[in-house]
């Protein structure tokens, strides 16, 4: 179906940060299928461990206990501040089990006949009905109406405008399960979110008993340089969303909770291929290749590197570009409001200097490389883009 505008070339192969087109065109992927290929194109642990599992079990029923599942379940609440894990297929998936959840605390811990989350105004949490609807972005919305009711939005990193809809809403009691929000917002352009913003909002979800969750879909899994979002913000939610770059490239998502938050019972949710050996295998392989390459260090060093090239590019072209900001390897480039082209015409621009890039927003311009770029491949990306830049 004609859901997507596609750039016109076709990539048939990948080796590391490098993906190939049906011509023979090589690029450097500063994409990975949108913050997803964690360690790469073609990763030789991720190859051997997804091939030794297919000789061994593929898929099982949830109906059975399942082995892979249980042991990445176990790295998860390791190394996290939650102690279950429900696994699904996708962000979306993974953040309509985090509604339910929501919804299941605003009837049974916080008696509330309608349950409320709220989310904030130019945030992404998926397109299925729910998730588009906690989605604060109108345009995601035209067409869908009616949309699933009891969410409700305020303004990113706006505290005041954030107690206020808080107020609104439970002037009269108890009204709202949850907040759902994206540590950095991704798909709305790259927008960090604010430590003094997120610690009032922890401290007002936990004096109402109201869930505070992370949408950690895309910057999870050591995108930012630590290995969940939240760790930038110097707070713990109640619960958190995954997906993208846990399974380095394999449909999965993941809702993980902390014991308190934990109102799920037998028969509540449930998903045929959520959690299922395959799946958990790559997900296994990175999370022991994370550990393993030391990958957060890189990540940190890497995300400096392209942050400190893409301030130098704003010198350069300060009729083009005005700002970068993000965290570790998901930076973004804000252009000038006048500039002569969008973020989208600048990515498919950079397709003839041999360079993916990806839009987030009419504005801003991504760079989301594997977890496993090394220096020079930093160096190449921003050579091309600065070619790219020339061009326009
Ligand atoms: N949440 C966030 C923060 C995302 O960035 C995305 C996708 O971009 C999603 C949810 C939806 O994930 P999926 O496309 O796997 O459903």
């Amino acid at each position: 179906m004609g859901t997507y505008a596609r750039f016109p070339i076709t990539l048939v192969k990948g080796q590391g940060c490098w993906v190939v087109d049906d011509t023979g065109k090589r690029y450097l992927d500063s994409v990975a299928g949108i913050a997803t290929c964690t360690l790469g194109h073609s990763h030789p642990a991720l190859r051997r461990a997804l091939k030794r599992q297919l000789r061994t079990l593929q898929h099982v029923s949830n109906l059975y206990r399942i082995p892979e599942q249980e042991e990445l379940a176990h790295w998860l609440a390791t190394n996290s501040c939650a102690s279950s894990v429900f696994f699904c297929n996708s962000g979306a998936e993974a953040n309509e089990a985090a509604i339910k959840l929501a919804r299941k605390h605003g009837h049974t811990r916080r008696n509330i006949e309608r349950p409320i989350i709220l989310t904030a105004a130019s945030s992404f949490h998926g397109r299925t009905l729910a998730a588009v609807t906690a989605t604060g972005q109108p345009k995601y919305h035209q067409g869908f109406e009616p949309l699933v009711e009891g969410f409700d939005y305020f303004p990113y990193n706006d505290l005041q405008a954030f107690e206020a809809l808080l107020e609104r809403h439970e002037a009269n009691g108890p009204a709202v399960a949850a907040v759902l929000i994206e540590p950095l917002q991704g798909e709305g352009g790259v927008n960090p979110g604010d430590r003094t913003f997120f610690k009032r909002v922890r401290e007002l979800c936990s004096e109402r008993n109201i869930l505070l969750i992370l949408d950690e879909v895309q910057v999870g899994m050591g995108r930012s340089g630590c290995l969940w979002g939240y760790q930038q913000l110097g707070i713990e939610p109640d619960a958190f969303t995954l997906a993208k770059g846990l399974g380095g490239g394999h449909a999965i998502g993941a809702l993980l909770v902390q014991q308190h938050a934990d109102v799920f019972q037998p028969g509540d949710h449930a998903s045929t291929f959520g959690g299922n050996p395959f799946a958990c295998r790559a997900g296994l392989t990175v999370a022991k290749e994370l550990e393993r390459r030391h990958l957060l260090e890189n990540v940190q060093a890497r995300g400096e590197q392209l942050q400190a090239g893409l301030k130098q590019l704003i010198t350069t072209y300060p009729e083009l570009l005005k700002e970068v900001r993000g965290w570790g390897l998901l930076q973004g480039v804000v252009l000038q409001d006048n500039a002569k082209v969008n973020a989208a015409q600048l990515a498919a621009k950079a397709l003839d200097h041999n360079l993916l890039v990806v839009a987030a927003g009419p504005s801003v311009l991504r760079m989301v490389p594997p977890l496993v770029i090394n220096s020079r491949e930093i160096q190449i990306l921003l050579k091309r883009l600065e070619t790219t830049l020339a061009h326009c």
